[in-house]
């Protein structure tokens, strides 16, 4: 048998001393593919096969035909595609590195109930190691283990014979592997699309597809982003009573801290004692029903200080400045307090600080602050403005670390754990759930002491003060099976989009607009979203842009008409720093293509 075929195969060869026997050892190379292809579809999927099971209408025969139409065409198209891309150099390196992406991808969608999709991935790509270190866990070793190590090695040592015309032949299998998966798509059509429709999530379970396409949508929005001008914004910026003292405001935006845990809210637990106490004493209101922009750090964060809103943000063309900008340039003093991993490109044109920087050795334990150190940091924060931009009004950002996870239980001072057992773990699915809730409730009382202090603090600073805190968004807690947060928005759960909003004015800061607090608070039980924030902001300081609008201010219709004034004399404008002068020849060209690029 050997002597009948050997000939004709020996022939094809181009010679004979570089020939391998037709006995040689090892994969067919395209048989190897098949096994990695065979290898991505069934275990490197098994968070899709699980929520497939889960899914209510998956009676046990509907499963099986969807288990073999889908698993089938998966199957095939993982081959086309290997087959396509994958070239004897690259094969093996290739192979670990598909190994390692659904592998990784598959441990914290299993852990945490997340997908990935490109904002989910923007948000892995923006982590810092911080926050690396706290996903950690035994389990990704485990399926680091189990998904690459193993079966990596195997992969690694497998020898494969040298094949004549391979180029042809991978082609071939390309083209037929995709017709195949066509065939079986076209076959299980009506109800695989009606499935993708009612469960939009599944799509983003596919490994490793969900990564690529996630790079892929990310690399091209950010490059298409990045080259365009940053458009300048509130280069009309100006206090409406500039001759009046600007008042002192302390934004705070918070993170992760989600509205149904949060005791001002009606939650059944006590998170917030210390904001009860002052909401007896006045001037507090608490929005009851409030939308963040995004569910993740990436998005909220510039969404809320951004005009656009979040229909307008997430359609961005363009790059704008944003609120700060607008505050700065109408004279004010804006700082920007950080406690977190970074301001997210919204800091980037005014002062801004760490609070490790500002009190150093506190409450940093390894270059990690509790938010006690935002408070800490406010009269640093102050001595850094000048006495004129303070006199014109003053804006505080802090950035808290607020609620972030998995690792709530060190988001608080041992002093304000009210709730124990804590859960102490990163994979929070291994912990019992009274026990991540208990952490995540600690964390918010954290929260709540930082907002009482800073209302303590503006109530000891002379003139008109404020206060406004909302979250960047919520957090699942095991809800749904969903941990973390991140979701993306359309089918996100109420958990990571509802957010707690707090407003504290000062009573002369009341007094100065005329508040009439029955209409605040009938405002304050209404929608509201990350939308409002940029219009409220600007009213609280009285700049006036024609970027705001001034409608969608939370305070809007319940302060006096002296509030609402438009500038009063022109002689406020040279309140302005001198860059608004120069920026003033062209900003009319560039406010009307800005706005073309928005609406
Ligand atoms: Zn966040």
């Amino acid at each position: 048998m050997a002597g009948l075929s050997t000939g004709p195969v020996h022939a094809m060869l181009p010679t004979r001393s570089s020939a391998a026997p037709l006995t040689a050892p090892g994969w067919h190379p395209l048989a190897l593919l098949a096994v990695l292809a065979a290898w991505l579809a069934s275990v490197g999927n098994l968070p899709l096969w699980l929520s497939l099971g889960r899914l209510p209408e998956m009676t046990a025969p509907h499963l099986v035909t969807t288990l073999v139409l889908l698993g089938g065409a998966l199957f095939l198209m993982l081959l086309a595609t290997l087959a396509l891309l994958v070239w004897p150099r690259w094969r093996k390196p290739v192979g670990v590195l598909l190994l390692v992406t659904v592998a990784v991808s598959s441990h914290f969608m299993l852990s945490y109930g997340i997908v990935v999709d490109p904002t989910m991935l923007d948000n892995v790509l923006h982590t810092d190691t911080r926050e690396v270190r706290d996903l950690l866990s035994p389990t990704l070793g485990v399926a680091l283990l189990l998904g690459v190590a193993l079966p990596g090695w195997w992969w690694w040592r497998q020898p494969v014979r040298p094949v004549a015309r391979l180029l042809p032949r991978q082609a071939g299998l390309a083209v037929l592997a995709l017709l195949a998966a066509l065939v079986l798509l076209w076959l299980g059509f009506q109800d695989l699309a009606s499935l993708m429709r009612n469960h939009k999530d599944l799509r983003y379970r596919v490994n490793p597809y969900n990564t690529v396409y996630a790079l892929a949508r990310q690399a091209h929005g950010s490059v298409n982003l990045a080259r365009q001008p940053l458009q300048p914004m509130g280069e009309d910026a100006m206090r409406t009573h500039g001759a009046v003292p600007g008042p002192l405001l302390v934004l705070v935006v918070g993170e992760t801290t989600r509205a149904a845990n949060f005791g001002l809210g009606g939650y059944a637990r006590d998170t917030t004692p210390q904001l009860k106490a002052l909401m007896g004493e006045g001037g507090m209101t608490y929005f009851s029903d409030v939308r963040s922009c995004g569910t993740n750090t990436e998005t909220s964060v510039p969404c809320l200080f951004s005009h656009l809103g979040r229909e307008g943000y997430m359609a961005r063309t363009q790059r704008h400045e944003n609120l700060l900008d607008a505050l700065q340039r109408a004279g004010m003093g804006v700082m920007w307090v950080e406690n977190q991993s970074g301001c997210k490109g919204v800091c980037d044109r005014v002062p801004h600080a760490d609070a490790s920087e500002l009190v150093p050795g506190t409450v940093c334990d390894g270059g990690e602050c509790q938010d006690t150190a935002l408070l800490q940091a406010l009269p640093a924060a102050l001595q850094r403005l000048t006495p004129e931009q303070r006199a014109r009004g003053t804006v505080l950002v802090l950035h808290q670390m607020g609620s972030h996870g998995p690792a709530y239980y060190k988001r608080t001072p041992a002093a304000l754990k009210a709730f124990t057992p804590e859960c102490t773990s990163a994979a929070l699915q291994d912990c019992p759930r009274e026990q991540v809730v208990n952490a995540y409730d600690n964390s918010v009382r954290a929260t709540d002491d930082l907002l009482a202090g800073v209302v303590r603090w503006l109530r000891s600073q002379p003139g008109a003060t404020g206060l406004l805190y909302v979250s960047d968004h919520g957090e699942s807690l095991g809800e749904k099976g969903l941990y973390l947060h991140g979701m993306p928005y359309a089918f996100a759960p109420d958990e990571q989009t509802r957010v707690p909003m707090l407003m504290w004015l000062s009573p002369t800061l009341r007094q100065a607009m005329a508040l009439d607090e029955g209409c605040l608070r009938a405002r304050a039980g209404r929608p509201a979203s990350h939308d409002n924030w940029f219009p409220t902001v600007l009213d609280l300081a009285q700049v006036h842009t024609r970027w705001s609008t001034p409608g969608a201010s939370l305070l809007a219709g319940c302060t006096g008409p002296a509030w609402q004034g438009r500038p009063a004399s022109p002689q406020d404008a040279s309140a302005a720093p001198e860059a608004d002068v120069r920026l003033a020849g062209f900003v009319d060209e560039r406010r009307a293509q800005a706005l073309d690029g928005v609406r």
